[in-house]
Formats: structure tokens, sequence, C-alpha cells
């Protein structure tokens, strides 16, 4: 793991302020205390411990799924996770689980750096593609839908893809690597499109316990500047990533001015009380492949089908004047709207 070495001049010859052996090496951004690389990684890994054994987000004997990118977050999520499991005896299988999108150029590069994970940490990997999930990658999707909503399909998709390849794993769990900031612009988010029902649970540590796999993110309190790792990074050659982009660099302008921000935004979700008279959409499952959904089609069957007609806005566009049932559907299918992924940046919950 690389440190914020640029903090280190700033930190100037001044001891660590845990040790007060060695020279500070960097400033940590959610205490301003500055300290020394060893005593970093030490601290770093404790509080991942902390946040675990406080939430109780594992139990002995359960398999976990680390949802994987090759990205920063999950190669770190990786790393500390198989550590601490061996160092606490957590007593947990874990499993790297990746999902190939099908976008040339990107993902095919960033999973060649989970695979070499695969090995680095002696994580069984399992891969799963939309290609052979759906029957598309998104490099043939973006040939019909084009640049505007690709991240809607891409989205929708991978959150499905997940579960279905921890079900292949026959995992308890899915460990994700969402860290603070990318909570606090999620709460930011949802706040700008009133979204109640993700602002209602965007901040909770696991999710989805009442759906078929839970998922947990570890790195709820841990801020994105101090997950830093020599990883292969690149953006994704589709990523519009406009609202997100604005909402990140407010985020980062608010950390900059005042470094408990994220933190606080964090909390200010958390502390959000929703009216019990809110309606909130009710959980069932999709008719044509069994999918948790609160619609008669799940969104990516939706999707798949105006992909398959030949009408790939009929799962964005609603339609205006038919009355038919699944037209019905699809004006309730709401989620339809942009929802991005975590992989690019951007992320759904
Ligand atoms: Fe998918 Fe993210 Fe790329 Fe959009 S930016 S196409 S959601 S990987």
């Amino acid at each position: 793991m690389e440190v914020a070495e640029s903090k280190s001049k700033k930190a100037g010859g001044r001891l660590c302020s845990t040790c007060n052996q060695r020279k500070a090496a960097l400033k940590r951004p959610k205490t301003l205390e500055q300290i020394c690389r060893e005593c970093f990684y030490e601290v770093f890994e404790e509080e991942i411990h902390q946040v675990i054994v406080g939430n109780q987000l594992f139990k002995a004997g359960e398999r976990i799924a680390i949802g994987a990118s090759g990205g920063k977050d999950s190669t770190v999520l990786a790393f500390v996770l198989s550590e601490l499991n061996r160092r606490h005896n957590y007593g947990l299988d874990l499993f790297l689980l990746s999902i190939d999108e099908g976008i040339s150029g990107y993902r095919d590069d960033s999973l060649q750096t989970v695979k070499r994970n695969e090995i680095q940490y002696g994580l069984p990997l399992k891969i799963v593609s939309y290609k052979d999930l759906y029957g598309w990658t998104m490099d043939e999707i973006v040939k019909v839908i084009g640049l505007k909503n690709n991240c809607t399909f891409c989205g929708v998709f991978r959150r499905q893809a997940l579960d279905r390849g921890a079900s292949l794993l026959k995992v308890d769990k899915i460990a994700t690597g969402h860290n603070a900031d990318d909570i606090a612009e999620t709460v930011l988010l949802n706040i700008l499109r009133g979204d109640i029902a993700r602002l209602s649970r965007c901040t909770l540590i696991t999710t989805g316990e009442d759906g078929p796999i839970p998922r947990c993110k570890p790195f709820k309190y841990t801020y994105e500047k101090e997950i830093r790792l020599d990883y292969f990074s690149t953006e994704c050659i589709y990523s519009p990533n406009a609202y997100r982009g604005f909402a990140r660099e407010f985020i980062k302008d608010l950390e900059r001015l005042r470094p408990r921000a994220i933190l606080d935004i964090i909390k200010s979700g958390e502390n959000f009380r929703i009216s019990t008279s809110t309606k909130m959409p009710e959980q069932g499952t999709c008719e044509r492949c069994g999918y948790i959904s609160s619609q008669k089609w799940c969104k990516a069957c939706v999707l798949l089908e105006g992909l398959n007609r030949g009408l790939p806005k009929m799962g964005i566009v609603r339609s205006r004047g038919q009355n038919n049932e699944r037209t019905k559907d699809m004006k309730q299918n709401k989620g339809t709207k942009n929802i991005e992924s975590k992989q690019c940046g951007t992320l759904d919950f």
C-alpha cells in the first residue's frame, strides 16, 4: 500500500503522533494527525477491524464474495480482509467476484489486476460476464444505445450480475469497496434526485438483508485518500459521469475546507427519518427471471426486452398513449433512471 506521499512534505520533520519515534509521513485527512507509514498501516487495518467487529459484519464460517473490479478500493479491500481474516481468525471463506461488462480497453485490462490479486492473496476468483448472462456486451449495447443511457444498462445489469455470481459461489454475503467519499456523494445525489427509498438505505453498512444476498461496506468510514495503492487505474471509456462528477467535486471542495465534512454528510444521511406515510416500493419477484423486483418485470428484463426487440430505448423512454399492462409496468419502473456503477467512480446502492 502506498500512502499519501505528497502530504509527507507538509508533515516536515515532525515525529509521528502515534509512535513518537519515526518521522511522520502523512497527515490523516479524517483526524489531521501526522503519522508515520508503519503506524498508518496499523491504525488503518485496526479501524477496519473495529468497523467489522462493531457492526458484526461477518459470522464465523460464512462464505464472503469480495466485489473485485481491479480498482483501488476493491483491491485494498481484498488485501485487508484476507489479512484481518488470518490475523483475527474470523473464520471466513473469502472469494473474489468480478463482473466482465465486455468493455474492451477497460474491463479486460482491469480484470488482469484481479487475476493478479487472485494469486497474490490466494483467493479463488469467479468472473461472470454480461455476454454469458444477458447475451450482450457493453460494447454491443453502446453500439445500439449510444453514449447517453449506457450507464443505466450497465448499472442495472451489474447489480444483478453480482447477485448471480454470488449465488454461483454460494456465498452468504458480498463485501464491496464503497468508501466514505462514495457514500457521502450518494447521500447528496439521493437528496438531489429526491430518491427517498435509496436515501433511506444508502448509509446502511449492510443492505439487502431481505434480498437474495446481503451486501456490506467495511470501508464505510474510510476516506478515499487513505486507500492508496499501486493499482491499475483507468476511466471507463463510456463514462459520462456528469451528475455524479459534480457531486464528487463538491464533496472534494467541502473536504478541502473542512475534512470532517465527508463523515458529517454520512452522519446526516444516517439521521434522516423517513416519514412512515412515505410510500416505499414493495419487494416481489420478477415474473420473467425470478430476480427481486418491485414490478412485474425486473429492470434488467425490461431493458433486455428492449434490446432484443430492437427498441433499446423501451426501458428508458416512457411511452405515451399505450395502455397495455407492460407499458404500465414500465411506467411504474422508475428505477430505469440513471443507475450508475461503483467501478467507474459512480455507484448504485
Ligand atoms: Fe458501465 Fe460505469 Fe462504464 Fe457506465 S461508466 S458503462 S456504468 S462501467
